[in-house]
């Protein structure tokens, strides 16, 4: 414990150190270091060689070198603006130290007559004498290692200066202090890992070139990476720590309403449903996400499930992420409960006073057993008599936090369950669903055709208004995806409505269009315009909510397809094909293709799997760019890299593992400390 308060100077404000005063602190602030410890995160870009100290023969121009030489003669002009000049030489040659708006005196006292000095600087050539135009750094031969060094350049040092930035930086890993290790040695030696302080200081001041694969960069995401899992892990046991009484499961009602469907249930969802009764009926509360690509059936998995609560006498919550798809599910709900005894609510914003009134009474007095709604559902006017099931749809925007904080208002008996519709890479799941189970729906219904996918380059956009109009004929319904524009959202609907003019003038009345800027209700009245096929074609941007099912809507355009990651291309093209028609999607393409374009229209024409598709968008765009992290404004990691370090995300999930059981919980302090993941474990 002691060790750790040694570096508790790590968790104070930067102002903390010595030469920080406010004027840093503040731009330090705008760079969002805040913290001392924020410092240690921000990395060299590059380094400058300063370790060459040469003789003066040996000169190249425009290159940094470091020289010892004796200062020989001053030239201080009279006249403003013309720069002080110092003459040096060494056996070998000579050169001048240039220095503009310097004072005479601050000259002589840096650089005194007759003294060897060090002097680092780029070599220039003017009047065919080698200069150094002022210098980077002046020093005492004593202090020579000072400066013949690899120096670390960080991007802060535009607005401040590579020595004063080095001087605080410096100071901080130097005055680090060791820390009890939290790995085991053998651990450490099996990765070639050195101990945290020296692989902190490596990492600033010799790792030169070596990058994020290099042991000392790999120590750290390690941490990182294991740090994050831990709080994970944590909370998964938080969840589970209250025992709840078992769900008792007679499943009477799902039976019968699986043998009144339409369709037989997938292998896979079977599999889910297994996964999740088992939990319901289990001491331990249910803590899980359910994965499964768009049109995998996850809605009627979740209702199937709720029927076994309602059956043992609990109420659910189900909780859509807009209206238009709460009301789906209510539909939906009210459909296969027709000749069973389960009462079943929606709440909305649209709901009428008088009747929410009524709700809230019924749902108080345990007459309703499943209520659907929005976020509203969770409002603290909103009374449960015997909560005992929320289910969440779509919530991948939800952070960590908010959903701890939803498991927390549904109290001890209530069993949670999210469902997600966008498959994630393995690592990535980890990252955020870590403190939950995970089943995964991997199967789309059998009779479902795959999305027929094609390319075609703008230029030929005028071959596809008979095609449309065939399929308007036929009764089928068309999205139209603009350009993403990322620089500018006016941009990005000014677009959106060209394209739509445009498309209106070939297809009157017909057309409707949403963008980002439309009024919530205004954009929810053009979707139901779409649902009631009172217009054929959507020209929308990006934003689309993905869950919705219309299921004439058999064609989808892209424009500018490029722009969008192969992730979102794929749910994009969900979109469609909810129906029994064959459907396809046209991807539209600017100009000519790159290889990394063409290489991602054939992963997207060849896999319908949207596991894949994101493991390959990852590998090819990086984790930061993967669809839906970005949006979410969730910065998870501040080193690791889930693309690069995927075995370090291995490696800390079976080792917690080992471990969780019997966690020794101050030697971890530090560490969670250190990457700020305390803030993610939630008081439970
Ligand atoms: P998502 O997983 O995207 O939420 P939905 O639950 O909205 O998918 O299901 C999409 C469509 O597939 C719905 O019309 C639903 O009735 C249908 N569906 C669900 N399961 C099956 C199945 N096993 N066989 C055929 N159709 C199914
Ligand atoms: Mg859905």
């Amino acid at each position: 414990m002691n060790i750790v308060k040694k570096n508790d100077y790590l968790f104070n404000n930067v102002s903390s150190i010595q030469g920080v005063g406010k004027k840093l602190s503040k731009y330090l602030k705008n760079k969002k270091i805040e913290k001392v410890n924020d410092l240690l995160w921000n990395l060299p870009y590059s380094y400058t060689d300063r370790r060459e100290l040469v003789s003066l023969n040996r000169l190249e121009i425009g290159k940094i070198f470091t020289i010892k030489a004796k200062v020989v003669k001053y030239n201080f002009p009279r006249i403003r603006n013309l720069p002080n000049k110092i003459i040096c030489e060494d056996e070998k040659g000579k050169i001048d130290l240039v220095y503009f708006n310097s004072r005479e005196g601050y000259i002589r006292k840096i650089l005194p007559i007759n003294k060897w000095i060090i002097v680092s600087g780029k070599i220039g050539f003017y009047k065919n004498r080698y200069q150094i135009t002022n210098p980077d750094y002046v020093t005492s031969i004593d202090n020579v290692n000072y400066v013949k060094k690899l120096i670390p350049k960080y991007s802060l040092t535009e607005g401040i200066g590579e020595k004063s930035y080095r001087k605080i930086i410096e100071k901080v890993l130097k005055d680090l202090s060791y820390v009890k290790e939290w790995y085991e040695t053998s651990f450490l030696k099996k990765m070639n890992f050195l101990d945290w302080k020296t692989s902190m200081q490596k990492l600033h001041q010799e790792n030169f070139n070596k990058g994020i694969n290099s042991n000392v960069y790999r120590r750290l995401a390690y941490d990182e990476i294991f740090s994050h899992l831990l709080i994970m892990s944590k909370n998964r046991k938080k969840v589970k720590k209250y025992k709840k009484k078992p769900k008792n499961l007679k499943k009477l009602i799902s039976r019968k309403i699986i043998n009144s469907l339409p369709f037989q249930l997938t292998e896979s969802q079977k599999k889910v449903i297994h996964e999740i009764e088992n939990d319901l009926k289990s001491k331990e509360r249910m803590f899980r996400v359910v994965q499964g690509d768009v049109g995998s059936g996850k809605t009627i998995v979740a209702l199937l499930t709720a029927t076994n609560v309602i059956e043992s006498k609990f109420q659910c919550a189900f909780m859509a992420p807009t209206e238009i798809l709460a009301k789906q599910h209510f539909e939906l709900a009210k459909k296969i409960f027709k000749n069973i005894k389960i009462n079943v609510a929606l709440i909305t914003g649209k709901t009428e006073q008088s009747k929410k009134k009524e709700i809230l009474k019924n749902l108080k007095d345990n007459k309703i057993n499943l209520v659907i709604g929005t976020h509203s559902l969770f409002q603290k006017k909103i009374e449960f008599n015997k909560l005992g099931f929320i289910i969440i749809d779509e919530q991948h925007k939800f952070g960590v936090k908010q959903r701890m904080s939803l498991a927390k208002k549904g109290g001890h008996e209530c069993d949670v369950l999210l469902m997600s519709a966008t498959p994630i890479p393995r690592t990535m799941m980890l990252t955020f669903y870590g403190d939950m189970d995970i089943s995964k729906i991997t199967e789309k219904p059998a009779k479902r055709k795959s999305v027929v996918t094609l390319s075609k380059p703008e230029e030929k956009m005028n071959e596809l208004w008979p095609f449309i109009r065939k399929q308007i004929k036929n009764g089928n319904q068309i999205f139209w995806i603009c350009p993403l524009i990322e620089e500018s959202k006016i941009l990005n609907y000014s677009s959106a409505i060209k394209r739509f003019d445009f498309i209106e003038k070939k297809f009157p009345k017909k057309v409707g269009l949403i963008h980002g800027a439309l009024k919530k209700e205004d954009k929810e009245n053009v979707l139901k315009n779409f649902l009631n096929k009172k217009i054929d074609i959507l020209v929308s941007t990006s934003v689309i909510e993905v869950g919705i099912d219309f299921p004439n809507a058999n064609l989808i355009i892209i424009e500018n397809s490029n722009k969008f990651g192969l992730a979102q291309l794929h749910q994009l093209r969900g979109r469609v094909g909810r129906g029994d028609k064959q459907a396809a999607c046209i991807l539209l393409f600017k100009g000519s293709l790159s290889k990394n374009a063409i290489k991602r229209i054939k992963i997207l024409k060849s896999t319908d799997n949207g596991f894949l598709i994101a493991e390959e968008d990852m590998k090819l765009r990086g984790y930061g760019d993967i669809s839906g992290f970005q949006q979410s404004g969730i910065k998870y990691f501040k080193i690791a890299d889930p693309v690069h370090h995927e075995d370090l995300f291995k490696l800390a999930e079976n080792q917690i593992k080992k471990i969780e059981n019997n966690l020794d919980n101050d030697k971890y302090d530090f560490l969670i400390k250190l990457f700020d993941k305390a803030e993610v474990f939630s008081e439970l």
